[in-house]
């Protein structure tokens, strides 16, 4: 038993010598610009938080053809519908075509 043991200390040990070789063959050779480095590295720790406050079900705006959710969506009653929308001037550009498509003589 002592054996695994010793040779999972083994393996361990060769492990963080490999690194190390590693490392300092990359060092040695590449210099501080490795090929996997690249410029951008502080794109990372960016977030995205707008996508986090979406919950409920998503609709489908009509006039701009973006996704919103019916929780946080503009809503308009309509024939028993109810219609959602990304803003409130999606709202009024729907209604207002609506009324030029049903109002006015045209
Ligand atoms: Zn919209």
């Amino acid at each position: 038993m002592v054996r695994l043991f010793a040779y999972l200390f083994d393996l361990i040990v060769a492990f963080f010598l490999a690194r190390l070789v590693n490392r300092a063959l990359r060092q040695f050779f590449g210099g501080p610009q490795s090929r996997f480095g690249g410029p951008g590295k502080r794109a990372r720790a960016e977030r995205a938080p707008e996508r986090e406050a979406v919950r409920g079900e998503m609709a489908r705006d009509p006039v701009c053809g973006m996704f919103v959710s019916t929780e946080l969506s503009h809503r308009l009653n309509q024939g028993g519908q109810t219609l959602h929308f990304c803003s409130q001037e999606c709202l009024e550009r729907y209604q207002r075509s609506e009324a030029q498509r049903s109002g006015t003589t045209g």
